[in-house]
């Protein structure tokens, strides 16, 4: 069997899918994308596939080894994320191929079920609590929340006051049995994140995310012994050689994207890497549904797994939502919080071949905004 063809999609709302097929017909679905930077990563995709097509597609780890380094470049979020979609879908078709779900092929599942969160904004504390009663009465049993809008260099009394105030009114509406966590988007500087924690610890969130930038890592072992507050990151690094100075550094949750971080094969030696440090797995995943199969067939087979984040009905999901582009809602159907174990073949979905097609004549451009500060200097988004 060899790989005969590779497509890419860009679909709304802000998502790119690719499609291996071979010439046995076998077809496998991936999501390589960055988000804002989609048709970058797309034109990373076609680039690679000139080494792909014509290969053998069961030779996942080895491909992966070529693409990743067979190009003396190497890293960073544009071709790790064009690796990681092609690694879904050769994960997939190795799947449809042996008539295997992907987590079978990782060892077999550990667990029934994966604990899901979904995504609760709202500027004011009366929305957040509205939407917070919206999830908890849709069974979910964590949510998670940003902490603030743009934020001044030093955060001053009243905004610190307002997420202080904003994750109050999330506790008070999920109670002492159920979680939220906190974004702070690298929006904080480290010593304003440092203040914030320690004023956020009584509300015992589950994680605080991104307290620092990624590119601040190194002021991470600082954060983590003043942090009451179990500390996450790692949406934004792509590789266990990223994953290795944040895990000493103590984080005690690592947060790779299976669309950014080199795929299900990187993400689950990210994950053992982790278990080494007793620090748990939380896949970003605010993507689409072949990211989030492939992160639910990771959840499935990873001892030191936490929670999976999801998409469904967040903000982004403007034209599209998580369901648009699959046949079968069932793998994606979340009771009590928890997403249930299928034995689907692959990732475990049926992607809706036509919905793409069709969606990718629309395509999108989607970008994220750019915020200032009132003296007009560029802030964090
Ligand atoms: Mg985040």
């Amino acid at each position: 069997m060899k790989i005969a063809r590779i497509e890419t999609f860009l679909v709304p709302p802000r998502w790119l899918f690719c499609r291996v097929e071979t010439d046995d017909g076998v077809v496998g679905w991936g999501e390589p994308v960055v988000e804002g930077r989609a048709e970058v990563v797309s034109s990373a995709v076609e680039v690679l596939s000139e080494y792909l097509v014509g290969q053998d597609p069961l030779r996942i780890q080895d491909h992966w080894q070529v693409l990743t380094k067979g190009g003396f470049y190497r890293g960073g979020p544009v071709l790790s994320s064009a690796v990681a979609g092609l690694d879904q879908a050769l994960w997939d078709i190795v799947g449809k191929t042996y008539g295997a779900p992907v987590h079978a092929l990782l060892g077999g599942p550990v667990r029934d079920s994966v604990r899901v969160y979904a995504w609760v904004g709202g500027d004011e504390p009366a929305q957040l609590t509205e939407q917070i009663t919206e999830q908890v009465e849709a069974g979910f049993t964590a949510v998670k929340m940003n902490a603030a809008g743009p934020t001044s260099p030093v955060a001053t009394a009243a905004e610190t006051a307002a997420v202080v105030a904003r994750v109050a009114a999330a506790r008070d509406v999920l109670g002492p049995d159920r979680d939220v966590a906190v974004d702070f988007h690298g929006r904080f500087g480290a010593a304003s994140a440092r203040r914030v924690l320690a004023e956020l610890a009584p509300l015992h969130p589950m994680f605080v995310e991104e307290p620092v930038l990624p590119e601040q890592s190194h002021l991470l072992p600082g954060l983590v012994a003043a942090s009451p507050v179990p500390l996450a990151t790692g949406e934004r690094l792509f590789s266990r050689a990223e994953f290795l100075p944040v895990l000493n550094a103590g984080i005690a949750v690592a947060q790779p994207d299976l669309s950014h971080a080199g795929g299900i094969s990187e993400v689950t030696r990210i994950a053992s890497l982790a278990e080494t440090y007793g620090a748990l797995l939380a896949p970003h995943c605010p993507l689409g549904p072949i990211a989030l199969a492939a992160s639910l067939q990771v959840a499935f087979a990873t001892p030191n797994f936490l929670i999976q984040e999801q998409s469904r009905g967040i903000h982004y999901n403007k034209d599209a939502d998580l369901l648009s582009y699959v046949v079968d809602p069932e793998p994606f159907r979340f009771t009590a919080g928890q997403a249930h174990r299928g034995d689907a073949p692959g990732l475990g979905i049926t992607v809706d071949e036509n919905a793409v097609r069709a969606a990718d004549r629309t395509g999108h451009a989607w970008r994220n905004p750019v915020w200032r500060h009132a003296d007009g200097s560029f802030t964090e988004w």
